[in-house]
């Protein structure tokens, strides 16, 4: 960067901290802001876009522009090329703004007349809250220097509005973390809790984001480095040789050594940023263009760039980890992510755990799963929102969090509180009983499971078995490869819990979204459909026959049920069953005792397995089917894609005929058959699969309760002949039909 931009950028900051040290309200700050950046940079246009929910943005400052139009000009998340800047993080600098694509002209500000456009997000460690605007009427991109110097006049924004200084009438200009917002993430564990925020870190506050003294700042960025430096190095001397620890500490110390970093931050405080707002700076770039990133090693490195410019700003300010604050009796825990050990330490009390990362399979899910604390994970932004002591609901149910919430949802919710404790109380009374029929049919509700901590829902839920462990989900909690002897002990005391209840283990199915970080993986175009599962297992056996020794041997003197995911075709199956008698056979020789009783089945995952040749239907001992991956290859809808997820009902009776066409085939071979996709879990589908013919159906256990207490109330050849009808009414799905007859059920 040349001398003289960089003496421009601090001159201009130099006049900013003067501008807003003035006594003055919010609005008057923020139009002497526009001001002194336009006259600065001798740009005709400046403006500033703050959020006045989380979807819209607002005109709230501006040079150049109407002044008619503040507060009056809005534009959607993503609308137009301020939205666009908003929604994507990143710098738009577009010579030819017309010409852009997305570029969307706003009349009522008069902007026509200026051609050249360039919007700076105005974020917080990479959480959008507005646009700094520039425009002029000369066709010009602009410079490099200029764009850097417009970023750091946005950092200053970003943490001048965390601070409150431009708080006045209205809602663009009301005080941050005092509007309600709503978190939509994934559900970790269902129910529902309303509580108070303990943040598990408290948030860094950075008071002062202008270097008054640069060189000052210089020596305090370099000696809070140099103190990172060493505590890692520490860290490491420290270490008593744990492996997985040693490898993220190895990566730390590579990014804490990291000379661009470093150059980085200081010339952000070379052109007027405190040490504290140049970490932040780059903390909050980084963020952004790695959470875009769709490489997971990528991601990965960012949690780690992210936790050490944390510890810098710790050093920094002095701000230790310890909130300090008192845990309410109430707490919801709020953090980026919580490992098991620390978990624990919270102990059982908490109501809920909203996380902004974390995913199904972490440790920290387990321990909630285990204690049925409500958890929603992957709510981003909550870390940057919630305050301790913040109002908040977790809805774990659907994976929501309501953050400082409005009177009517709160009412609504706590109405929700009580249903669900008056709907358990009907649930255990009835939860050793069968999920019998007016009619007397019977169908088996079975349990899905994937780690230890699951298994007490076993007797909780009243499930009859684990209809379908997910074994990979251990694998996937690991940070290596278990060994066969961690995983046959593993086995043996899933069983041992499991009692005279089967558990159905289903191998390794990985590949797709679940991805380990210590196989090797290769990018796909199309993963879903590509090199997973059991593919992977044929192709590469080692591990398939290290899973199925370790069953086999757990199983040891008692029955064992496994079965294989994604099997497409009879060879397959065939090649899969050859692998487990070779392991018996193995075994065998090694004069190991064996199950009393083998049962090998195989998952119905995509439509071809259901035109297999009779001869499969003979041979394999039971059928469960995968209905979340059988759905999306039905209707080619990607499970996992929120634009058509939803698209297609599994109530359409072409699907349901073609689950029809499935039970006729088990039928005629007498091969038993299970339902054990998510959509066995929600209780009018549930309903369909049993009236269709399915007498085994397996979900996750919370699930249990409602679906029997359905099944319980209902005669399924009423429900058949509701089927019929609606397919005589012509109707696509049956969902409306066995609803609406739902209601005039007696309780
Ligand atoms: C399924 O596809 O329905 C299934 C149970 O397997 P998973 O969700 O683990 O792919
Ligand atoms: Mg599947």
């Amino acid at each position: 960067m040349p001398h003289r931009a960089e003496s421009e950028s601090r001159k201009l900051l130099g006049r900013l901290r003067d501008a807003l040290a003035e006594d003055n309200a919010g609005q008057a700050r923020l139009d002497h802001v526009v001001q002194l950046i336009a006259s600065s940079m001798r740009t005709e246009v400046c403006s500033i876009y703050l959020f006045r929910d989380a979807e819209t943005l607002e005109l709230c400052a501006t040079e150049g522009l109407h002044q008619d139009a503040v507060h009056k000009t809005r534009l959607r998340l993503g609308e137009g090329l301020v939205g666009r800047t908003a929604d994507r993080g990143v710098v738009i600098n577009a010579a030819n703004a017309p010409a852009r694509a997305g570029f969307r002209y706003m009349p009522e500000t008069g902007e026509d007349r200026f051609i050249s456009f360039c919007g700076i997000p105005i974020q917080r460690l990479g959480q959008p809250m507005g646009v700094l605007v520039v425009q002029s009427r000369q066709e010009r991109r602009y410079t490099t220097d200029e764009v850097y110097a417009l970023e750091i006049v946005a950092m200053v924004l970003a943490e001048m509005t965390e601070l409150g200084a431009f708080v006045d009438d209205g809602a663009a200009l009301s005080a941050l973390h005092s509007r309600p917002v709503m978190f939509r993430g994934l559900i970790g564990q269902e129910g529902a809790a309303a509580g108070i925020v303990y943040r598990h870190e408290p948030r860094v506050v950075i008071t002062n984001p202008f270097s008054d003294d640069p060189d000052l700042e210089l020596t305090r960025l370099r000696e809070a480095v140099d103190a990172l430096q060493t505590g890692i190095d520490t860290m490491i001397a420290d270490n008593d040789g744990d492996g997985d620890q040693s490898d993220v500490l190895e990566a730390y110390r590579m990014f804490a050594h990291s000379r661009s970093w470093l150059r980085r931050m200081e010339a952000d405080v070379g052109n007027g940023l405190s040490a504290e707002a140049a970490v932040e700076k780059e903390q909050s770039l980084a963020r952004t263009r790695l959470s875009r990133s769709k490489d997971a090693y990528m991601r990965e490195r960012l949690s780690d760039l992210d936790d050490l410019s944390n510890r810098l700003l710790r050093i920094l300010t002095g701000q230790g980890s310890d909130t300090g604050a008192e845990m309410p009796a109430d707490a919801v825990l709020v953090a980026r992510n919580i490992g098991p050990g620390e978990l624990l330490e919270y102990g059982k009390e908490l109501r809920g755990i909203v996380l902004e990362e974390g995913s199904v399979g972490s440790h920290a899910a387990i321990v909630a799963r285990a204690w049925a604390i409500p958890l929603v994970l992957r709510a981003k932004g909550i870390t940057t929102e919630a305050l301790n002591g913040d109002t908040i609901l977790v809805d774990g149910e659907q994976g929501i969090a309501h953050l400082r919430p409005e009177e009517q949802v709160q009412t609504a919710f706590a109405d929700k509180i009580a249903m669900q404790a008056r709907a358990q109380e009907r649930y255990a009374s009835i939860r050793d009983e069968p999920a019998t029929d007016k009619s007397g049919q019977t169908v088996s509700l079975q349990m899905n499971a994937g780690l230890m901590a699951d298994l007490p829902s076993l007797a909780n839920s009243g499930a009859e078995g684990v209809g379908l462990f997910r074994t990979e989900l251990q694998f996937l909690i690991r940070n290596k490869m278990p060994q066969r002897s961690e995983l046959s002990s593993l086995y043996a005391r899933v069983m041992d819990s499991a009692g005279d209840r089967q558990v159905t283990f289903r191998t390794l199915d990985i590949g797709s979204d679940k991805v380990l970080s210590y196989m090797k993986h290769t990018d796909e175009p199309n993963p879903a459909m590509g090199w997973r599962a059991i593919r992977v297992g044929l192709d590469k056996p080692g591990v398939l026959r290290m899973q199925l020794q370790a069953l086999i041997r757990a199983a040891a003197g008692r029955p064992l049920a496994v079965m294989f995911p994604f099997i497409a075709d009879h060879r397959e199956f065939r090649a899969a069953r050859a692998e487990f008698d070779k392991a018996v056979a193995r075994e065998t020789k090694l004069g190991h005792p064996l199950p009393t009783e083998v049962k090998i089945g195989a998952m119905l995952e995509m439509p071809s397995l259901a035109f297999a040749p009779d001869a499969f239907f003979e041979e394999v001992d039971f059928l469960s089917v995968g209905g979340n991956d059988l759905k999306q290859f039905f209707f080619a809808a990607d499970r996992e894609n929120e634009q058509v997820r939803r698209r297609y009902d599994t109530l359409d009776l072409s699907f349901l005929d073609f689950l029809a066409h499935i039970l006729r085939r088990c039928a005629a071979f007498g091969t038993p058959i299970s339902f054990c996709g998510e959509d066995a879990g929600r209780p009018i589908e549930a309903l369909v699969f049993a009236a269709l013919g399915f007498r085994t159906l397996s979900m996750r256990p919370a699930s249990i309760g409602p679906v029997k207490h359905l099944i319980r109330r209902i005669n399924l050849d009423d429900v058949r002949d509701v089927i019929e009808q609606a397919r005589r009414e012509g109707a696509a799905s049956v969902r409306q039909s066995v609803t609406d007859w739902l209601v005039f059920q007696q309780d």
